[in-house]
C-alpha cells in the first residue's frame, strides 16, 4: 500500500470517478475533520475524500476504485470506536455507512431482522421491541453506534453477561470483498456446518478483510420482567471478588456493571446528578440487574443474591423498580466513558480476565498507580471480568506521561495475560493498541494473521495499518 499523500491529478481523477458513481452530493472532499476522529483520545487523520454509498453495488464501485488506483478506504460507521479502528490513519478514502441505514426485515416467523450496516443499534432493538422481541447486544454508545460498528468490533455492552456478545447474534452477513466481489457467509439458519466459518471471521476484522453491507441477526423473545439493584461496598476489591460469588451461587445477571468511587463521583459532577445513591463509605458500587419470565422468577433469584451479598457485608441496597428508576442509574453508567474523558487528558485499556480474577487485575492497577504516579478510574462489566482501565494524566508533566504510559500499559497487559486474559474484550486493536499485539501472541501466530489479511486484501487497501503491528 503506497502511503503517501495524492498528488492533485490523483484526487481529480478519483473525485471524477466518484462523483460519477454516486452523484455529487454523496462524495465530501472539503471539511473533513469529522470523519477523520471516532471517540478514541483526541487523534485525527482528515481523510481526502468521504463517499456515502447507500447500496452494496456502490460499495463495491467504490471499493473497485480504490483498488484500480491504490488508495487506502477506511470504513466508518458512527465512529465511536475507542481503539482507533475508523481512523484513516494514512489518508484516502472514507467510506461512511451512515446512509445505509434501513431495516430490511423483521420476520417475526423465524425470529431474525436483517439489517444495513449504518442502523444505530438502539434504533433496532427499539424496532423489534414493537413485535415482543430483543436483541440484547447494547454496547453503552448504543444511542448513536452503528450496528455494523457493531459487527467489526465484535461490540458486547452489559448484556452480554448473561446473552453474549455481537458475533453470538449473527447468522449470516454479506460482505463486499477487497476485489469488489459480494459474498454471503453465512445463511438465515441457526445451524451452519458449512465450510470454513467466514463469519465469524469477519466480525471483529474491524473493516480489515471486506465491507459489510447487511446482516442476519438472531432475535429472542423480549424478557418480560426487570429489576436492576446498586450494591455498595467498602472496597473496590471486596467488588470484585463478589462478582464471581454471584455466578458461583447459580444467578445469571442480565447485567453486572463494576463502577469505582471516582468514575462515579466524576460522573455525577457532569451530569449535575444529585439524587444518585452514594453513601460516604462506598469505594464501589455493582450494578446488578436481573431479568426473567415474571415477578416470582425474579424475587427467588433476589432472595439467592442478598445470601451471596451479606457475605460481603453490603447492608445498602438500592432497587430500582420502575422502569424511571432503572433508566435513572443506568444513565450514569452509561455516561461513565465520556465523563472520565473529559476530566483528563487519559488512555483506556479494555482489560478482560476470567472473572475469579478481577481482585488480582485490580490490584494490579493499584500497583501500577503507585510505581508511575498516575491515577486509574476503573469501570466496566465485571460480570464478564471485562474492566475498563482508564489511566488519567492527572499532573503529570507530558515527558513523563509520554515515558510512563506505555511502560505501565505494558507491565499492566503482561499481568492480564499471566491471569489467562486478553487485551481487548470488546473495544478492539484498531490503531491504538496494536503494539501491544506481541504481549499476547507469538511471532508465528502473528504471521498467520498477517497471511489471512494477505489473502483477502493483497493490496492492503482495506483500512491498512490496523489490528497487526
Ligand atoms: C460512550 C461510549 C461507550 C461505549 N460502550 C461500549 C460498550 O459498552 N461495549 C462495546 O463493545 N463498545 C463500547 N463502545 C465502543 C464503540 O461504541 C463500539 O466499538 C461500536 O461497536 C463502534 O461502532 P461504530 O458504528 O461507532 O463504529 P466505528 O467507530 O465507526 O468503526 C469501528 C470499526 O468498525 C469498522 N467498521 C464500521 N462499519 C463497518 C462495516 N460496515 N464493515 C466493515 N467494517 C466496519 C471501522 O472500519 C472500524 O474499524 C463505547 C464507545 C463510547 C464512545
Amino acid at each position: 500500500m503506497a502511503k503517501t499523500a495524492l498528488s492533485i491529478e490523483q484526487q481529480e481523477t478519483l473525485f471524477r470517478e466518484f462523483t460519477n458513481l454516486l452523484g455529487e452530493t454523496r462524495v465530501i472532499h472539503t471539511e473533513t475533520e469529522e470523519y477523520g476522529a471516532d471517540a478514541t483520545e483526541d487523534l485525527c487523520f482528515p481523510p481526502q475524500f468521504v463517499v456515502l454509498p447507500e447500496t452494496t453495488a456502490e460499495v463495491a464501485g467504490i471499493v473497485k476504485l480504490c483498488s484500480k488506483y491504490n488508495v487506502p478506504l477506511t470504513t466508518r460507521g458512527a465512529g465511536t470506536g475507542l481503539s482507533g479502528g475508523a481512523l484513516p490513519v494514512f489518508g484516502g478514502i472514507v467510506l461512511s455507512t451512515r446512509r445505509m441505514n434501513q431495516i430490511l426485515n423483521i420476520d417475526t416467523d423465524n425470529l431474525q431482522i436483517k439489517v444495513q450496516p449504518g442502523v444505530i443499534t438502539q434504533v433496532l432493538q427499539e424496532a423489534v421491541e414493537e413485535h415482543g422481541l430483543y436483541y440484547a447486544p447494547d454496547p453503552s454508545s448504543r444511542g448513536s453506534c452503528f450496528i455494523g460498528g457493531n459487527l467489526a468490533e465484535n461490540a458486547g455492552g452489559p448484556r452480554a453477561v448473561k446473552y453474549g456478545v455481537t458475533k453470538d447474534w449473527v447468522l449470516d452477513l454479506e460482505v463486499v470483498l477487497a476485489s469488489g466481489e459480494i459474498i454471503r457467509t453465512g445463511a438465515s439458519v441457526l445451524k451452519n456446518a458449512t465450510g470454513y466459518n467466514l463469519t465469524q471471521l469477519m466480525i471483529g476484522s474491524e473493516g480489515t478483510l471486506g465491507i459489510i453491507t447487511e446482516a442476519v441477526l438472531k432475535l429472542i423473545p423480549k424478557p418480560a420482567c426487570k429489576r436492576a439493584f446498586l450494591v455498595n461496598f467498602k472496597s473496590a476489591e471486596q467488588a470484585c471478588e463478589a462478582v464471581s460469588a454471584i455466578f458461583r451461587a447459580g444467578i445469571t445477571p442480565s447485567a453486572l456493571e463494576f463502577m469505582d468511587r471516582d468514575a462515579i463521583v466524576y460522573t455525577l459532577q457532569v451530569k449535575n446528578e444529585q439524587n444518585y445513591p452514594l453513601p460516604d463509605y462506598a469505594q464501589a458500587q455493582l450494578l446488578i440487574e436481573l431479568d426473567g419470565a415474571n415477578t416470582a422468577e425474579l424475587d427467588e433469584q433476589m432472595d439467592r443474591l442478598g445470601m451471596v451479598l451479606e457475605q460481603f457485608n453490603c447492608d445498602e441496597i438500592s432497587v430500582a423498580e420502575s422502569k424511571a428508576e432503572q433508566d435513572a442509574i443506568w444513565r450514569i453508567r452509561r455516561a461513565i466513558g465520556e465523563a472520565v474523558k473529559s476530566h483528563s487528558i487519559y488512555k483506556e485499556e479494555d482489560t478482560v480476565v476470567p472473572r475469579y480474577y478481577l481482585p488480582q487485575l485490580l490490584n494490579k492497577v493499584k500497583s501500577l498507580e503507585i510505581e508511575y504516579g498516575f491515577n486509574a478510574v476503573c469501570y466496566g462489566h465485571a460480570g464478564d471480568g471485562n474492566l475498563h482501565v482508564n489511566i488519567m494524566k492527572g499532573n503529570l508533566s507530558d515527558t513523563e506521561w509520554n515515558e510512563r504510559l506505555p511502560q505501565g500499559i505494558r507491565k499492566l497487559f503482561e499481568e492480564v495475560k499471566r491471569l489467562g486474559g486478553t487485551l481487548s474484550g470488546e473495544h478492539g486493536i484498531g490503531w491504538v493498541q496494536k503494539s501491544y499485539m506481541d504481549i499476547i501472541f507469538p511471532e508465528h501466530h502473528l504471521e498467520l494473521m498477517r497471511g489471512i489479511k494477505k489473502l483477502f486484501d493483497p493490496q492492503d487497501i482495506l483500512n491498512p495499518g490496523k489490528i497487526l503491528p
